[in-house]
Protein backbone atom coordinates (compact mmCIF):
# COMPACT_ATOMS: atom_id res chain seq x y z
CA UNK A 1 0.00 0.00 0.00
CA UNK A 2 0.71 3.34 -0.57
CA UNK A 3 2.50 5.86 2.04
CA UNK A 4 2.90 9.15 2.85
CA UNK A 5 5.79 11.34 4.40
CA UNK A 6 4.77 11.96 8.25
CA UNK A 7 6.38 14.63 10.07
CA UNK A 8 4.78 15.16 13.62
CA UNK A 9 6.10 18.74 15.69
CA UNK A 10 5.04 19.46 18.89
CA UNK A 11 6.83 22.70 21.13
CA UNK A 12 9.25 20.75 23.00
CA UNK A 13 9.96 18.25 20.59
CA UNK A 14 9.77 16.54 17.14
CA UNK A 15 7.20 13.22 18.11
CA UNK A 16 7.66 11.27 15.00
CA UNK A 17 9.12 11.66 11.01
CA UNK A 18 8.64 8.67 8.87
CA UNK A 19 6.15 7.04 6.75
CA UNK A 20 2.59 6.76 7.37
CA UNK A 21 -0.31 4.86 5.68
CA UNK A 22 -3.07 6.63 7.39
CA UNK A 23 -3.67 9.40 9.71
CA UNK A 24 -6.61 10.58 11.61
CA UNK A 25 -6.80 13.69 13.26
CA UNK A 26 -9.31 15.59 15.65
CA UNK A 27 -10.52 18.26 13.65
CA UNK A 28 -13.21 21.08 14.56
CA UNK A 29 -16.10 19.52 12.48
CA UNK A 30 -14.88 15.83 13.56
CA UNK A 31 -12.37 13.23 12.63
CA UNK A 32 -10.40 13.90 9.34
CA UNK A 33 -8.94 10.59 7.55
CA UNK A 34 -5.57 11.39 5.45
CA UNK A 35 -4.56 8.92 3.12
CA UNK A 36 -1.72 9.34 0.65
CA UNK A 37 -2.04 11.60 -1.70
CA UNK A 38 -4.57 13.60 -0.55
CA UNK A 39 -5.13 17.07 -1.71
CA UNK A 40 -3.06 20.15 -0.70
CA UNK A 41 -4.87 21.56 2.11
CA UNK A 42 -4.84 23.55 5.94
CA UNK A 43 -6.49 21.76 8.64
CA UNK A 44 -6.63 23.01 12.23
CA UNK A 45 -6.58 19.98 14.46
CA UNK A 46 -8.02 20.21 17.95
CA UNK A 47 -7.88 19.16 21.62
CA UNK A 48 -7.99 15.15 21.06
CA UNK A 49 -6.69 11.57 19.64
CA UNK A 50 -4.65 11.22 16.42
CA UNK A 51 -4.44 7.97 15.11
CA UNK A 52 -1.65 6.81 12.76
CA UNK A 53 -1.25 3.29 11.13
CA UNK A 54 2.18 3.43 10.44
CA UNK A 55 2.34 -0.74 9.72
CA UNK A 56 -0.60 -2.18 7.96
CA UNK A 57 -3.14 -2.84 10.40
CA UNK A 58 -1.35 -1.30 13.91
CA UNK A 59 -2.77 2.12 15.07
CA UNK A 60 -0.86 4.57 17.52
CA UNK A 61 -2.94 6.36 19.33
CA UNK A 62 -1.48 9.92 20.36
CA UNK A 63 -2.95 12.54 22.66
CA UNK A 64 -2.58 15.86 21.04
CA UNK A 65 -3.02 19.23 21.77
CA UNK A 66 -4.30 22.20 19.13
CA UNK A 67 -2.26 23.25 15.97
CA UNK A 68 -3.05 22.29 12.80
CA UNK A 69 -2.06 20.19 9.64
CA UNK A 70 -0.52 21.05 6.71
CA UNK A 71 -0.84 18.66 3.81
CA UNK A 72 1.14 19.39 0.56
CA UNK A 73 2.55 17.21 -2.28
CA UNK A 74 2.03 13.93 -0.42
CA UNK A 75 3.54 14.75 2.77
CA UNK A 76 1.75 16.09 6.31
CA UNK A 77 3.19 18.06 8.79
CA UNK A 78 1.24 18.40 12.43
CA UNK A 79 2.24 21.26 14.34
CA UNK A 80 0.66 20.78 17.80
CA UNK A 81 1.83 22.61 20.79
CA UNK A 82 2.04 18.78 22.49
CA UNK A 83 1.68 14.97 21.87
CA UNK A 84 1.70 12.37 23.90
CA UNK A 85 1.75 8.25 23.34
CA UNK A 86 -0.65 6.83 26.09
CA UNK A 87 2.79 5.02 27.84
CA UNK A 88 3.71 8.95 27.72
CA UNK A 89 0.93 10.08 29.94
CA UNK A 90 1.60 10.73 33.82
CA UNK A 91 -2.08 10.01 34.85
CA UNK A 92 -1.88 11.59 38.46
CA UNK A 93 -0.23 14.70 36.58
CA UNK A 94 -3.29 14.63 34.27
CA UNK A 95 -5.54 14.41 37.53
CA UNK A 96 -3.85 17.22 39.07
CA UNK A 97 -3.92 19.45 36.01
CA UNK A 98 -7.59 18.61 35.98
CA UNK A 99 -8.20 19.10 39.42
CA UNK A 100 -6.20 22.52 39.29
CA UNK A 101 -8.00 24.02 36.23
CA UNK A 102 -11.00 23.56 37.66
CA UNK A 103 -10.87 25.10 40.33
CA UNK A 104 -9.40 28.16 38.51
CA UNK A 105 -12.43 28.33 36.63
CA UNK A 106 -14.33 28.34 39.15
CA UNK A 107 -12.57 31.92 39.96
CA UNK A 108 -13.51 35.14 38.77
CA UNK A 109 -10.59 36.07 36.46
CA UNK A 110 -9.64 37.52 33.49
CA UNK A 111 -11.32 36.35 29.86
CA UNK A 112 -8.03 35.65 28.63
CA UNK A 113 -7.02 33.34 31.88
CA UNK A 114 -10.11 32.04 31.31
CA UNK A 115 -9.65 30.93 28.07
CA UNK A 116 -5.96 29.56 28.92
CA UNK A 117 -7.54 27.26 31.87
CA UNK A 118 -9.96 25.65 29.45
CA UNK A 119 -7.18 24.86 26.89
CA UNK A 120 -5.24 23.23 29.88
CA UNK A 121 -8.41 21.40 31.25
CA UNK A 122 -8.72 20.14 27.65
CA UNK A 123 -5.66 18.87 27.45
CA UNK A 124 -6.04 17.42 30.86
CA UNK A 125 -9.21 15.72 30.18
CA UNK A 126 -7.85 14.23 26.89
CA UNK A 127 -4.74 12.72 28.55
CA UNK A 128 -6.62 10.93 30.94
CA UNK A 129 -9.38 9.71 28.17
CA UNK A 130 -6.36 7.92 26.42
CA UNK A 131 -4.84 6.59 29.05
CA UNK A 132 -8.09 4.67 30.75
CA UNK A 133 -8.41 3.68 27.24
CA UNK A 134 -5.42 2.18 27.37
CA UNK A 135 -6.24 0.78 30.78
CA UNK A 136 -9.22 -1.02 29.28
CA UNK A 137 -7.14 -2.37 25.86
CA UNK A 138 -4.77 -4.36 28.24
P1 LIG B 1 -0.98 22.89 32.39
O1 LIG B 1 -1.82 22.15 31.39
O2 LIG B 1 -1.63 22.96 33.73
O3 LIG B 1 -0.47 24.21 31.87
P2 LIG B 1 1.61 21.88 31.88
O4 LIG B 1 2.11 23.22 31.53
O5 LIG B 1 2.48 21.06 32.75
O6 LIG B 1 0.23 21.92 32.62
P3 LIG B 1 1.21 21.39 29.02
O7 LIG B 1 1.50 22.83 28.73
O8 LIG B 1 -0.07 20.84 28.48
O9 LIG B 1 1.27 21.03 30.57
O10 LIG B 1 2.42 20.50 28.47
C1 LIG B 1 3.78 20.82 28.74
C2 LIG B 1 4.65 19.63 28.41
O11 LIG B 1 4.46 18.58 29.35
C3 LIG B 1 4.38 19.00 27.04
O12 LIG B 1 5.58 18.49 26.54
C4 LIG B 1 3.42 17.85 27.35
O13 LIG B 1 3.54 16.83 26.38
C5 LIG B 1 3.93 17.40 28.72
N1 LIG B 1 2.86 16.92 29.61
C6 LIG B 1 1.92 17.68 30.22
N2 LIG B 1 1.14 16.94 31.00
C7 LIG B 1 1.56 15.67 30.89
C8 LIG B 1 1.12 14.42 31.47
N3 LIG B 1 0.09 14.36 32.30
N4 LIG B 1 1.80 13.31 31.14
C9 LIG B 1 2.84 13.36 30.28
N5 LIG B 1 3.31 14.50 29.71
C10 LIG B 1 2.66 15.64 30.00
Amino acid sequence: MDTFGLKIIASDKVFYEGRCRNLIIPAPDGEVGLLPHHENMVIAIEVGIARMEVEAGEWNEIAVGTGFAEIVNNRVTLLVDTAERPEDIDVRRAQEQKERAEEQMRQKRSIQQYYHTQASLARAMNRLRLAQDKKWNL
